[in-house]
């Protein structure tokens, strides 16, 4: 097993400014939301707050708490098969901070919460419509979880308003089960997407891959045959990276190159639009995106 130290050039990028921090810091005073831009000190903070307007500002909310029911050995959230109880009023506290922040592109994420029966969907479904209700313009992603694999709780999420539902399969079918928690599976996944969809026709789903992790190039090409085959409309592409020395290691540091050759690959398969690069995570630019792919 090859363990991989020293970052390669591209993927050491200036801190980003104090400003930008700054900035954000004071927009968010008084608002009391998570952001994880904010809180994983996302390098990609000026890029998706700057955006082209502020209308395609984009920044990502945590809901249902700090803490994972899962253990997937990639993430750094920390797990707990009985995390506290979700707090009754944070789909309207939080939609009330997004109407008053004005910020145009908002990106919803959760823990995944197996400890609730309905896997935390009603509530979910709740801060999308209220969000909608105070803030009609603000275009929203959500990314969820599998719910456990219950469709009817997917369908009750997939049916509450939203612009986009991702959900990510993070990685190839076989490396699934080595990068993943238990409880997931990517045929589970892509019956997520493929159930959002039909729910609702007009609606983008997204999904987001790691690379990096082992994944041969057979692997992604039939990944993203099966992607497509579902109708998932979007993907990203990132850069795994190890969290901590507990979690999983790189395999290998993708170049820049090789990203903007999936980019292309995955528009010729038919894929929408994707971001694909060592820095992008799922939720990179997507109002910029979503407005110059599917608003024009
Ligand atoms: Fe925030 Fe996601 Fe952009 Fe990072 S990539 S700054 S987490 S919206
Ligand atoms: Fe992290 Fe999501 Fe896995 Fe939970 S389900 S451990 S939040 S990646």
């Amino acid at each position: 097993k090859r363990t991989i130290t020293r970052l390669p050039e591209w993927l050491k990028t200036p801190i980003p400014s104090n400003q930008n921090y700054k900035k954000i810091k004071n927009d968010l005073r008084g608002l009391n939301l998570h952001t994880v831009c904010e809180e994983a000190r996302c390098p990609n903070i000026s890029d998706c707050w700057g955006g082209s307007s502020k209308s395609a500002a984009t920044a990502t909310i945590m809901l249902m708490g700090d803490t994972c029911t899962r253990g997937c050995r990639f993430c750094s959230v920390k797990t707990s098969k009985t995390p506290p109880p979700l707090d009754p009023h944070e789909p309207e506290n939080t939609a009330e901070a997004l109407r008053r922040w004005g910020l145009g592109y908002v990106v919803l994420t959760s823990v995944d919460r197996d400890d609730l029966a309905d896997g935390g969907a009603r509530h979910w479904a709740e801060s999308v419509m209220k969000i909608k209700q105070k803030a009609p313009a603000m275009l929203v992603e959500t990314l969820t979880g599998d719910f456990a694999g219950d469709m009817e709780m997917v369908k009750l999420v997939a049916a509450s308003g939203m612009d986009v539902y991702a959900h990510n399969v993070e990685t190839v079918k076989g490396l699934t089960p080595y990068v993943r928690d238990r409880k997931a599976s990517f045929e589970q996944s892509l019956e997520v997407l493929r159930t959002a969809k039909e729910v609702k026709p007009e609606m983008i789903t997204k999904t987001s891959m790691m690379l990096g992790l082992g994944e041969t190039e057979e692997e992604m090409w039939a990944a993203l045959r099966e992607l497509r085959k579902n109708n998932v409309d979007v993907i990203t592409f990132g850069q795994y990276m190890r969290p901590t020395k507990r979690h999983m290691a790189v395999h290998e540091y993708v170049t820049p190159d090789v990203f903007e050759l999936w980019r292309q690959r995955a528009l010729d398969m038919g894929f929408l639009y994707c971001a694909s690069g060592p820095l992008v995570r799922s939720s990179y630019k997507a109002g910029e995106a979503f407005i110059e792919n599917v608003l024009k």
